[in-house]
């Protein structure tokens, strides 16, 4: 497992922010890490996708900076070219602009653009959705639906919750009765997001972002404002009701409801400008019920984490913090 008696291996399922910036403090210190990920490219739910001439961003849409540790983080990013700010207030429901003075920042060529940057020199393996875990007496074997197994002294999982604990509980290995309880506690939102590339003006005030907050729409955004696409196209989420309740429905019907939707928003008729679509059906968006402490150690021998979004504060921030807290942790630097 081991190459060495002072490095440590640990298998990082997940490369959402949380996983890869986990993976890239151990890395840092000497580990010998391997991140998994299911998805074809990193990022998790700081995702881009690209139709046509279109780029859009349909998870994550853009973050905000409370901490200091995150301001560090932000800073390279934007030393880098990686991130931008986009604005300090989006226009509300009725079109209103509305300013607090506060940077909001996107990724420079979409959202996606952070995690990849994060991931550089990291061994990320995707495609690679693990299916099992087991514990042995000195670590953890990971198997892939591929036939790949992977095994390291530590593992930290970084998916989310539902997802982790389906993981946790996949082999051999049985989760201590209380990390399961906290585990089990925690909640998110699923999230409908529909991308509209269209031929014209999607009519998406300044700065390209539209906070509705409410239902049936969450969100609207204008992926060209925004600075991310060389073609119009457009974001839309649906509101965390709407989605609970239309998730399984077929493509086309959400698809004529949200343009039906965002229409009325925008005033304009937004259908017959559409080139192409695309939907996304997230069923975990945003946390709901959080556990209060930046990541969950569900065993020290052999160690096992669980880190992300749900872990101490939500969102991006949260999911960034709660990585660096499992990494923190495992290097024996808590406070
Ligand atoms: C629609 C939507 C809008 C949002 N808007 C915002 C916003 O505007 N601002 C903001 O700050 N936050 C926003 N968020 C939340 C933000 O995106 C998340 O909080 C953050 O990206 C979570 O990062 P994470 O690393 O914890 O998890 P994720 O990004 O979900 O990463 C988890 C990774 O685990 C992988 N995985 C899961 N199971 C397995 C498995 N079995 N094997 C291998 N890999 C696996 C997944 O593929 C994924 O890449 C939004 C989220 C969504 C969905």
């Amino acid at each position: 497992m081991s190459e060495g008696p002072d490095t440590r291996s640990c298998i990082v399922v997940g490369a959402g922010i949380s996983g890869l910036l986990a993976a890239s403090e151990l890395q840092r210190a000497g580990w010998d890490v391997t991140v998994l990920d299911e998805a074809s490219g990193v990022g998790g739910r700081m995702a881009t996708r690209r139709l046509g001439e279109g780029s859009f961003d349909h998870g994550a849409q853009f973050f905000t900076v409370r901490s200091e540790r995150f301001a560090n983080l932000v800073d390279d990013w934007l030393a880098a070219g990686v991130a931008a700010e986009w604005t300090r207030g989006f226009a509300d429901a009725q079109g209103r602009q509305n300013e607090d003075g506060h940077p909001r920042y996107r990724g420079a060529r979409g959202m996606a653009s952070i995690p990849e940057y994060i991931s550089r020199g990291l061994g990320v393996r995707t495609g690679e959705r693990v299916v099992r875990v087991d514990a042995h007496e000195s670590g953890w074997e990971v198997a892939c639906d591929s036939g790949l197994r992977v095994e390291g002294d530590v593992l930290v999982i970084a998916a989310p919750v539902p997802r982790a604990l389906d993981l946790a509980s996949s082999g051999s290995y049985t989760l201590p009765d209380e990390a399961r309880r906290r585990l089990e506690a925690i909640s998110y939102d699923p999230c409908l997001a529909l991308m509209a590339l269209l031929d014209g003006p999607s009519g998406v005030p300044e700065p390209g972002g539209i906070q509705i907050k409410d239902e049936p729409l969450d969100w609207v955004c204008d992926n060209q404002r925004k600075g991310i696409s060389e073609a119009p196209g457009v974001t839309i989420h649906a509101g965390p009701r709407w989605s609970r309740s239309h998730f399984e429905d077929d493509e086309a019907e959400i698809t004529r409801r949200l343009i039906s939707f965002a229409s009325d928003q925008l005033g304009t008729d937004l259908a017959s400008k559409v080139l192409t679509i695309s939907l996304a059906r997230w069923p975990y968006s945003w946390v709901t019920n959080s556990h209060p402490e930046p990541c969950l150690i569900a065993s020290e021998d052999p160690p096992l984490l669980f880190c992300g979004d749900a872990f101490g504060q939500p969102k991006v921030e949260g999911a960034a913090l709660s990585g660096l807290a499992a990494a923190d942790h495992l290097l024996g630097r808590d406070t």
